[in-house]
């Protein structure tokens, strides 16, 4: 059975002294048995710290035992905020504490949070792991992660005034904080000792604030988890992932092959992927101008009814009913049609000069040159996709050859993002002949403000997901 006299030595090794301010999040009952109960750890603590410190509990969210005892003493202060609370013993309870509601966050500057680490405090982990740890939810907050979401509360302060507040940035569902233990410790930043059954953990809040921002401003990801069937994490992830898309110059759309086989998978992927535009090639396996009319139209709407919209329709091959095609994308709102550049492309390019659709012709079997040769018969009317695995297949180098030759600075209109070896397989992002990485970087440079489509024009060599992914580490990399 622990004494609070035991508790008292290991607080000591563990480096607390007279005067010290600590964050606690507690689970007694980890501890095993002690002596005199929680009191005896509230006690040992207090003793430790001395008339000259502070401890502080949040007391919001799941609350322990030892919370409920501060919560409840006489001589804790509460600082005044319904998100984020926290209670407070010591010489510095009102400095931690005060105004608490004024703070544009719940866990940010201005909240006891931040002014634990400005005053040089430590937070300490008994008996619970970093899930537990709320000054996380502060570096979150200070960072602005873009998966973070505001809250409004109506509450009564100090005074008896009733005021209703957005507190921004304010944490969502799973974040994976026990992850970050093992970088804590790498970095030195976390002192660790065992107290009875229990593995108690300190850090200091400084300390804590500067890594925490130092890795979040690296990778916004750094405390969400990689568990695909975590829809929390999943939905966390896609915020990122349209935050950092929307920063880029170019539209980022999706191949609805790549999306996946079935209109509603292929919502949930480009979700998912925090991509709001899909270029509409084959669904269910088969060319989406198979399918009739009235069909498409529903296609279209239900993407539409998920925020996604359809960028255009892309056939391998000129349609032999041009007419039917043009009116149900005119009706499904769709205005943009991608082709292949091959015989025929002229005449349609005449037809559908003044029906309202845009139109964008593809390389197919050619070379940057002659492309550009046949595109220039089109008196440069239509637009142009280039598609890197076609040169590839053609046995040029995209970028160090077809992009050059084919003028493609001056007329390209949106690129194809897809890899592919020379003798045809398909290929992950990078990884192929393609020179898909270059391509991307020479859009970059340039502000080219037309779509890159992902998996457009050929079949991919990973999912939607994967592929998303290799494409978001590809933007990091250039
Ligand atoms: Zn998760």
């Amino acid at each position: 059975m622990l004494t609070k006299k035991q508790i008292v030595e290991k607080l000591r090794e563990l480096g607390l002294k007279t005067g010290d301010k600590v964050l606690l999040h507690s689970s007694t009952v980890s501890l095993g048995e002690v002596k005199g109960g929680p009191k005896a750890v509230l006690d040992a603590f207090l003793e430790v710290l001395g008339a000259s410190g502070t401890l502080l509990v949040p007391i919001f969210g799941r609350l322990g035992i030892l919370t409920d005892l501060i919560r409840d003493d006489p001589r804790a202060v509460k600082s005044p905020c319904p998100v984020g609370t926290v209670a407070a013993i010591g010489a510095d309870a009102e400095a931690l504490c005060h105004d608490h509601w004024t703070a544009e966050t719940a866990h940010g500057v201005g909240t006891p949070f931040h002014r634990l680490g400005e005053m040089g405090g430590y937070v300490c982990l008994l008996g619970v792991d970093q899930d537990r740890n709320t000054l996380l939810h502060g570096i979150e907050a200070m960072l602005q992660l873009p998966y973070l979401n505001s809250t409004t509360r109506t509450f009564t302060l100090p005074n008896g005034k009733e005021v209703t507040k957005e507190f921004k940035y304010y944490p969502g569902p799973h974040r994976n904080f026990i992850g970050l233990d093992h970088r804590l410790r790498a970095a030195g930043a976390l002192k660790e000792l065992r107290l009875g059954n229990a593995e108690v953990r300190l850090m200091s809040a400084k300390e804590l604030w500067r890594l925490g921002m130092e890795w979040g401003k690296e990778d916004p990801a750094f405390v969400l988890c990689d568990n695909p069937a975590c829809a929390d994490c999943v939905k966390q992830h896609a915020a990122i992932a349209r935050d950092s898309f929307a920063r880029e110059s170019f539209r980022l759309a999706m191949s609805s092959r790549l999306a996946g086989r079935y209109v509603p998978e292929m919502i949930e992927n480009l979700q998912a992927c925090g991509i709001d535009l899909v270029e509409l090639d084959y669904i269910q396996g088969k060319s989406v101008a198979q399918f009739p009319s009235a069909k498409l139209s529903s296609f279209v709407q239900e993407f539409t009814d998920a925020k996604i919209t359809v960028e255009s329709i892309r056939l391998d091959y000129l349609p032999a009913d041009l007419d039917t095609l043009a009116r149900s994308m005119l009706e499904s709102g769709v205005l943009r049609l991608v082709l292949p550049l091959i015989t025929g492309a002229e005449t349609i390019c005449k037809q559908l000069e003044h029906s309202g659709l845009e139109l964008e012709f593809t390389n197919v079997a050619l070379g940057g040159t002659a492309f550009r040769e046949l595109q220039k018969q089109l008196a440069d009317q239509c637009g142009v996709r280039f598609n890197p695995v076609n040169f590839v297949r053609a046995g040029e180098m995209p970028f160090l050859c077809s992009y050059g030759a084919g003028r493609f600075i001056r007329t390209m209109t949106s690129l194809d993002v897809n890899d592919a070896l020379w003798d045809g397989p398909a290929r992950r992002l990078a990884q192929g002949n393609a020179e898909i990485k270059e391509l991307v970087s020479i859009v970059r440079c340039r502000n080219f403000a037309g779509t890159l489509v992902l998996g457009g024009g050929a079949p991919c060599a990973t999912d939607a997901r994967q592929f998303c992914q290799d494409f978001e580490e590809l933007l990091a990399t250039i």
